[in-house]
């Protein structure tokens, strides 16, 4: 199973690496469903608004359920992001809501309170704004640890996810699962994404190798730092992929 990942779209290209024209998330919607059918999942970080409205129509008309990931501190308070209207609304038409965490702190950096609070708050409030269980979660900066895996299923998470590429845990006792992702960006080339969707091992190495060298970037550095300079570089084009 290919898992990819979103975080916002435009009508037009922009320059912020993160957001894609809706049109380019057409020809990705396409692939996903004409390559490998129910092998592959489209997930989406944030709760941006672009996603209600660029990308969920685009679902709906190819008849493809995602996951939307979201930051229940930030709904009702962040104009950016979704209101529960629009959730329900996603619900509705066949979406999945799942937890991105209450205020999307790096998690491996909480304390146990603070940890417990991001894990149960935010599952109880969509489950009681929308009324379905929700147990799945995909971590803030994609950063996770054991304590952090442990924190999800004490919490009553089924399914974890990260943007590791190929990442696959199965769920052990009361540890949950764990499903790696790819972070789609704006230079995504159209090949490498069916290449990736279709299990090219040579592309899949490429990407893992690239996800790895992030997280040791990141560790390295701090992740303010890291995303200012990665953003900066991608937008020359020196990550380009
Ligand atoms: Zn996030």
């Amino acid at each position: 199973m290919t898992m990819l990942a979103y975080h916002e779209f435009s009508r037009t290209p922009e320059r912020d690496v993160y957001s894609l024209p809706s049109e380019t998330f057409r020809r990705h919607a396409r692939l996903v469903d004409g390559l490998s059918g129910a092998r592959s999942c489209i997930t989406f970080d944030d709760g941006h608004r672009s996603q209600f409205d660029f990308a969920a129509p685009i679902l709906d008309e190819m008849r493809l359920a995602g996951i939307f990931f979201i930051t229940t501190a930030w709904v009702g308070f962040l104009h950016s992001v979704m209101c529960w209207r629009d959730l329900r609304e996603l619900q509705q038409a066949g979406q999945i809501v799942g937890s991105h965490s209450h205020t999307h702190p790096m998690l491996t950096a909480c304390g146990p309170v603070a940890l417990r609070n991001e894990m149960t708050v935010s599952k109880e409030i969509i489950e009681q704004r929308l009324g379905v269980e929700v147990d799945s979660i995909s971590m803030p900066g994609g950063r996770i640890n054991e304590r952090v895996l442990m924190a999800c299923g004490e919490a009553g998470y089924k399914r974890v996810y990260t943007s590791r590429v190929a990442e696959r845990k199965r769920s052990t006792g009361n540890l949950p699962e764990v499903i790696g992702r790819y972070i789609v960006r704006g230079g995504t080339s159209d090949r490498t994404l069916a290449a990736y969707l279709d299990g090219d091992p040579f592309v899949c190495r490429r990407l893992e190798m690239e996800s790895r060298m992030k997280t040791v970037a990141k560790a390295l550095i701090g992740d303010s730092l890291y995303h200012r300079l990665w953003r900066k570089a991608a937008r020359s084009g020196a990550y380009g992929s």
